[in-house]
């Protein structure tokens, strides 16, 4: 089977000057699955514009700076120069593209509930800040993620957001709350101090969309990855 790449992107994003990303949509049939494979083919094709960085995740909120050999432990990354692209894997949880069109500088972030209740967008846009970006120079892409309709969750996480995050819970229909991992994203970013207008989305679910996402709720453990990426070309 000959295989190309597929990604879909925002507006926003598409507009900022030697800017590249995307959020990839899967290639193969459900279930199909060669993780080294679909690294090695993105790096390849991002060979043009730059280096592709990807971590180990691990559920955290560390964030590490490009460039780096290999894949460090560490669930958000920050770029300030042209020719290195941060990559983003993910299969159900939020990726994160942030995007500094002013001083030229990019982090991404990867946040399932874990990281979401570590502050991992926090503080990948804590990274942009701390290198002398503006809050209100940053804007943010949110890409496909496992939905509040599909997202059923256990009763006990409600405490582990708190009463801060109450909001992000809806009622499923099993009795079993639902969350909503994008909003409570969402709400991180707006915190750290970016407008809303500056903050897009790929909303489409990786649950509901089996023919575009892979999933590891729908999958299981075996489940392919998407790479996200975002950076400037060199
Ligand atoms: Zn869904």
């Amino acid at each position: 089977m000959s295989r190309t790449l597929r990604t879909t992107t925002v507006p926003a994003l598409e507009a900022v000057p030697g800017l590249v990303h995307g959020f990839e949509q899967r290639l193969g049939p459900p279930g199909w699955e060669d993780r080294d494979e679909t690294r090695r083919r993105m790096a390849q094709a991002l060979a043009g514009a730059g280096r592709l960085q990807l971590l180990k995740q691990v559920h955290g909120c560390r964030v590490h700076a490009a460039p780096w050999d290999g894949r460090p432990e560490a669930d958000a990354a920050v770029a300030d120069e042209a020719g290195l692209i941060l990559g983003i894997e993910t299969a159900d949880c939020q990726p994160i593209l942030l995007v500094d069109p002013v001083r030229r500088r990019v982090a991404a972030a990867h946040a399932g509930w874990r990281g979401t209740v570590a502050g991992v967008a926090r503080e990948a846009v804590g990274a942009l800040l701390a290198r002398g970006s503006r809050p209100a120079d940053v804007m943010a892409a949110l890409g496909p993620s496992i939905g509040s309709c599909c997202y059923e969750v256990g009763e006990e996480l409600r405490g582990v957001f708190g009463p801060d995050g109450a909001a992000f819970f809806r009622p499923g229909p099993r009795g079993k709350p639902h969350l909503d991992v994008r909003a409570a994203n969402v709400r991180q970013l707006e915190q750290a101090g970016l407008a809303p207008d500056h903050i897009h989305h790929v909303a489409d679910c990786t649950m509901c969309r089996a023919d575009l996402y892979h999933s590891y709720r729908r999958e299981g453990k075996g489940a392919g990855r998407m790479v996200n990426f975002v950076g400037f070309a060199k």
